[in-house]
């Protein structure tokens, strides 16, 4: 049998990798849904933590970074997770052009619509078949963007239950602007991707107002 390799300060080289090796994990998360929902907002309040009212079309698409700490196997440290986040330009004819790339070893979904806008939460079948077309049965999270705005719902949370319902997806209202649920969201696929059991799953109901 062969002895562990020494390491320059003599101990074996297995007990000095082991720590690093345990407590940083990579994960990658895709945005989903129609143009104009808030992904890129959210993405920037996540990251950022900075809002924008002007629209800027995300052109292809765009990955950003951000290490977090998330509490998984309780009690005990939490592990440190970076997570790449994908953005991808809204639109379904660029979707089939570029599902393979975008998609490929995705490991958790987040998927916008606009709580202002019905037809943005119907769509999200389209894009949420094509994200697993790719990369099957990974975690979906249901956010309902923009809550912070006036005026009676388009999307009310009946459909909302029901939709999620069809994907073991919990859902959240979400507003990119004021930050309601925001970071909650992104934690959370985090951690079902690395803790996948059905208790973690959570529905937030309510308007977040
Ligand atoms: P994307 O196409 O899905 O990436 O959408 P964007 O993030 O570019 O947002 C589209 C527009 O909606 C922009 O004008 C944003 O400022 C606005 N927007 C995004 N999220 C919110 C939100 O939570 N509340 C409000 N009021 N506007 C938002
Ligand atoms: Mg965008």
């Amino acid at each position: 049998m062969l002895a562990p390799e020494p390491s320059s300060r003599g101990r074996p080289a297995l007990l000095r990798l082991e720590p690093p090796l345990q407590s940083r994990v990579k994960v990658k998360v895709c945005l989903v849904g129609d143009s104009g929902v808030g992904k890129t907002s959210l993405i920037r309040r996540y990251v950022l933590d900075m809002f924008d009212d002007a629209y800027i079309q995300t052109l292809g698409a765009k990955v950003t970074k951000k290490t977090v700490l998330i509490p998984v196997h309780n009690p005990g440290p939490p592990l440190e997770v970076v997570m790449t986040i994908w953005d991808v330009m809204g639109n379904a004819g660029f979707r089939e052009l570029l599902k393979e790339s975008y998609f490929f070893g995705c490991q958790g979904i987040i998927a916008v619509c606009d709580v202002t806008n019905r037809i943005t939460l119907e769509d999200l079948d389209g894009w949420i078949d094509r994200a697993w077309d790719v990369s099957p049965d990974v975690p979906v999270h249901i956010l309902v963007n923009k809550v912070d705005l006036d005026g009676a719902p388009a999307v009310d949370e009946d459909r909302v239950k029901a939709f999620s319902a069809a994907y073991g997806s919990p859902y959240m209202f979400t507003s990119a602007k004021r930050g309601d649920n925001v970071t909650r969201a992104f934690d959370e696929i985090a951690r079902r991707i690395l803790d996948p059991k059905p208790a973690s799953v959570v529905a937030v109901p309510g308007m977040g107002r």
